[in-house]
């Protein structure tokens, strides 16, 4: 069944347009990667999804809801950028928490919830540290540590390995696709980079000038290019 149905989504920022009618349903529980250059529209599509911005034309609907009626904090969707986008002031344990802390949960729920997460990464040494102190593959871990306590049913993940040297890149990829099987949340994953998409996803779909050329598995993408 389909978590994300996009409906002939067009987006503009004044005369420029970033996606161009765009129809796209993503299952439940897939791993789908928006493949393409610089400027094709892969962030704009997923800023839609996370509701940071919304279509010019076109509806997406997040389970048979029109996304736009739904406010950010009540979708079912957390999002993880390249940039980490840690708060630099809170310790690991604290940036963990964080989301946790914003809903009425009871303190010794939130503990344990946030110490399994941080095992699950292997943070544990690293709890009281502060985010300066961790190189950028442990602060990336802090990151996707801190989207999915929360439970998501849909992480978005915009490059969040674009950021990392080639060998970390490597080992995160792996770990990445761990996560995903062990969630069983649906992943939407962008990336310019056509191997990670043929090694990661369930689905690509390849976008070019704000629209989705091919949407396959990689197996077919591989032999059709
Ligand atoms: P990608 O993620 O594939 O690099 P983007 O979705 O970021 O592509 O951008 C698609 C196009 O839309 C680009 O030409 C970009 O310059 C333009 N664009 C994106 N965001 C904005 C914005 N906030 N204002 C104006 N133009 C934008
Ligand atoms: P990427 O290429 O990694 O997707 P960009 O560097 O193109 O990211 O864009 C980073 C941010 O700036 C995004 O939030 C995007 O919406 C915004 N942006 C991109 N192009 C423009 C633009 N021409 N004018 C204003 N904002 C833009």
């Amino acid at each position: 069944s389909c978590i994300i149905e996009f409906n002939g989504v067009t987006k503009k920022y004044g005369q420029a347009t970033a996606v161009d009618n765009i129809s796209l349903s993503i299952r439940e529980g897939e791993f789908i990667s928006l493949l393409g250059p610089s400027g094709c529209g892969k962030t704009t599509t997923l800023r839609m999804i996370g509701g940071f911005e919304l279509p010019s034309q076109g509806s997406i609907k997040i389970d048979d809801k029109e996304a736009g009626n739904l406010p950010p904090n009540h979708r079912p969707v957390n999002t993880v950028f390249q940039n980490y986008a840690l708060f630099p002031h809170l310790s690991i344990y604290e940036n963990i928490a964080f989301g946790l802390k914003q809903k009425k949960i009871p303190k010794s729920q939130i503990k344990s919830e946030t110490d399994e997460m941080i095992e699950v990464m292997g943070l544990q040494q690293h709890r009281e540290k502060y985010p300066r102190q961790l190189s950028g593959g442990q602060q990336q871990r802090v990151a996707l540590a801190r989207a999915l306590v929360n439970k998501p049913r849909v992480l978005l993940l915009d490059e969040p390995l674009g950021a990392l040297d080639l060998k970390l890149r490597k080992k995160m990829q792996f770990e990445l696709k761990k996560l995903h099987e062990q969630f069983e949340i649906t992943f939407i994953y962008v990336t310019h980079d056509q191997e990670e998409a043929l090694i990661m996803s369930d689905r690509i779909a390849v976008m070019n000038q704000g629209r989705i050329e091919q949407i396959d598995t990689p197996q077919q993408i591989y032999s059709n290019p």
